[in-house]
């Protein structure tokens, strides 16, 4: 495996506020390749952006290292200061100036070149951003997302060695934002920078990083691909997080060769894997085991002739589908995506069916997260 270019290592931050320490990154421990882009996925609060302001050298550690390039930037004893990083930010809120034209804004995150080399270079960096016909307009002249876009191409100005992104699309409309995520992923892999993006949206993260790490109070609980994080959530946190998902309490029976789960909407064959895995982990070796299952809109299909059911909560018409909000026997709901042609009442029964094809358990008071 080559030498991550990014290492962040067993990281802690603390901030102190009235003789009180509270740790804001714990343990967190993640690298990346160059060229490659991650994401740091969580809540707000969890502490995303104090890990982007420790990787620029704004906090110090309390605790592991962070190593760029090969040289080790910062641990709990010294650190390089910021300008020394070549790292290049940017926020949520543009930050441009008001009073620059757009090519004055990039201008202002290059520095020292002479002056040919310089025009060359925003005008590349303009047209890289799909802005070449916008240098003289001013901020209030542009979209949101245009807005974002210069922004981003004053980062890149600098050719920084890695590039950090605050929630950079928070202030855009929905249907905006995962265009220009996949637009800016394509700038920043053109530009060959490496990247952490920071965000709360996991459609954006999905659209954008090659790595995804969610963050769960100041840790990461999985950092995995996309496709990982979405079919093999490692812990309850990451089930929960990812995918609107309803964990839903079953038991286990079978041995290491595989069993079933029984739940209140039926049995789910489980794989000789996931049969070992929860066996394992299982407290004090309790049998049979104790476990929540994940259930997502695609784990359930409306089936008249099913025997189990669902009364209707709430539903969200969306063209192509629809989905329905349950509510379960047991008083727990659950989501469904169902044909968008079905017409039931809220208050309804929906006759329901599991519909698993890779089931997602957790042994219940197994410790950890
Ligand atoms: P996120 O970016 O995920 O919303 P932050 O990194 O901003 O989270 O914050 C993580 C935690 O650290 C929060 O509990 C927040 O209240 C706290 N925090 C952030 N900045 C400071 C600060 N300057 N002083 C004290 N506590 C802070
Ligand atoms: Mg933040």
């Amino acid at each position: 495996m080559p030498l991550p270019y990014l290492l962040l290592d067993h990281l802690c931050v603390n901030y102190e506020a009235a003789g009180h320490v509270h740790t804001a990154v714990r343990d967190l421990s993640l690298s990346l390749a160059r060229g490659e882009i991650g994401c740091l996925l969580g809540p707000s609060g969890c502490g995303k952006t104090t890990v982007l302001r420790a990787v620029c050298g704004f906090e110090p550690l309390a605790g592991g290292r962070i190593v760029l390039d090969g040289h080790e930037v910062a641990n709990a004893q010294s650190s390089e200061p910021p300008e020394r990083r070549h790292v290049g930010v940017v926020f949520q809120d543009y930050a441009l100036f008001p009073h620059l034209d757009v090519a004055r804004n990039i201008v202002f995150g290059i520095g020292r070149m002479a002056r040919g080399e310089r025009q060359a270079r925003v005008e590349m960096l303009a047209e890289r951003v799909g802005l070449a016909g916008a240098l003289k307009k001013y901020p209030h002249e542009l979209s949101g997302g245009q807005q974002q876009r210069v922004a981003l191409a004053r980062a890149l100005a600098p050719a920084p060695a890695l590039l950090l992104l605050d929630e950079p699309f928070s202030n855009l409309d929905l249907d905006l934002r995962e265009r220009l995520a996949v637009e800016v992923r394509e700038i920043i892999q053109a530009s060959g920078a490496t990247a952490i993006l920071v965000t709360h949206d996991q459609h954006e993260a999905f659209a954008m990083a090659d790595r995804i790490g969610v963050m769960h109070a100041g840790a990461i609980a999985q950092w995995s691909p996309a496709r990982e994080l979405w079919h093999a959530p490692a812990n309850r946190v990451v089930a929960d997080f990812i995918g609107r998902g309803a964990l839903i309490p079953g038991t286990f029976r079978g041995n290491a060769d595989g069993g079933g789960i029984s739940l209140e909407l039926g049995e789910l064959a489980v794989s000789p894997g996931l049969a070992d895995k929860l066996l394992r982990s299982a407290a004090n070796d309790a049998y049979p085991v104790n476990v929540d299952v994940l259930l997502r809109a695609d784990d359930i299909a409306h089936d008249p002739a099913s025997p189990f059911e669902g009364t209707l909560v709430r539903r969200a018409f969306r063209g192509a589908d629809q989905l329905y909000t349950l509510r379960l026997a047991s008083g727990r709901e659950v989501i469904a995506r169902v044909d968008s042609e079905l017409a039931h009442e809220v208050g309804e029964r929906v006759g329901l069916r599991l519909s698993v094809e890779h089931p997602v358990a957790f042994a219940t008071n197994a410790g950890g997260v």
